[in-house]
């Protein structure tokens, strides 16, 4: 689905990302994971083009992604994203933020759009909120929004950057048991998050990233429980 071979980025003099390799199959979870400044949300902008590339290859279903031969907006129909603050427009209700993209970016008819917007906000459990205004949701509720206004566009891969780094505690559960359901339902996801039980308990694979380099990856409870690089257990036994 998504195949990142020797992905180059820098800012200025700035070497961000260095010879990245990432293979995402279909309905694979990824989860990256790496201290602050590592790399990772440039790794992920890159893979849904906000940022691009300097050098290396992005491949999407098959095919190599240039800036120059490719419409990027197609290419970011097909890959949504979800930020750590979930930038939803506050001027408008929350089924309004949901059908924006369709109705704008796809031409989607817009009775057509609130009907399948209302469809997602359901799944995401905000079945009664179509017409409230985002100021009136909790953070988990705004970013449950996020992730339907995301999944509106049909996307065949959903990028999270850490999704509930902005929440309160006691509302981090009810966004991560929608990205399981999504995960279950055969979404191909990646996802940064410092939330490692639901690396482990989601994850098909863990990436561990280290100033701007995968040190290391495997299946979660082989990275946890038994790391190879010095560097990655460090990294676990600062933060488990
Ligand atoms: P965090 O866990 O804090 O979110 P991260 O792993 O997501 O960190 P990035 O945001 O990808 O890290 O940043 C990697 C490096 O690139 C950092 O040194 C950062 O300062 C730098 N950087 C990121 N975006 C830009 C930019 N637009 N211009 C210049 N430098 C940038
Ligand atoms: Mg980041």
């Amino acid at each position: 689905m998504i195949r990142v071979e020797k992905l180059n980025k820098s800012f200025g003099d700035l070497h961000v990302l260095k010879d990245i390799d990432l293979t995402v199959k279909e309905s694979d979870v990824v989860v990256l994971v790496g201290a602050s400044g590592s790399g990772k949300s440039t790794l992920l902008r890159c893979l849904n083009f906000l940022e691009i590339k300097n050098d290396g290859k992005i491949i999407i279903d098959g095919e190599q992604i240039e800036t120059k031969t490719h419409d990027l907006n197609k290419i970011r129909e097909k890959v949504g994203m979800v930020f750590q603050h979930f930038n939803l427009f506050p001027h408008k209700t929350v089924i309004e933020n949901v059908i924006e993209a369709p109705t704008q970016v796809k031409g989607i008819k817009k009775s057509q759009a609130i009907k399948e917007g209302k469809e997602l906000l359901d799944k995401v459990g905000l079945g009664d909120k179509y017409d409230v205004y985002p100021s009136t949701l909790s953070g988990g509720q705004k970013q449950r929004v996020a992730i339907a206004r995301a999944l509106a566009m049909k996307p065949d891969v959903m990028l999270f950057d850490e999704p509930t780094s902005a929440l309160d505690p006691e509302l981090v559960g009810e966004v991560l048991a929608t990205m399981k359901e999504l995960a279950d339902e055969g979404m191909t996801m990646v996802v940064v998050t410092h939330e490692m039980g639901f690396a482990r308990e989601v994850g098909d694979w863990v990436f561990y990233m280290h100033d701007g380099k995968i040190v290391e990856y495997g299946h979660p409870n082989e990275l946890f429980d038994n790391p190879k690089e010095e560097r990655t257990k460090a990294f676990l036994s600062s933060i488990l």
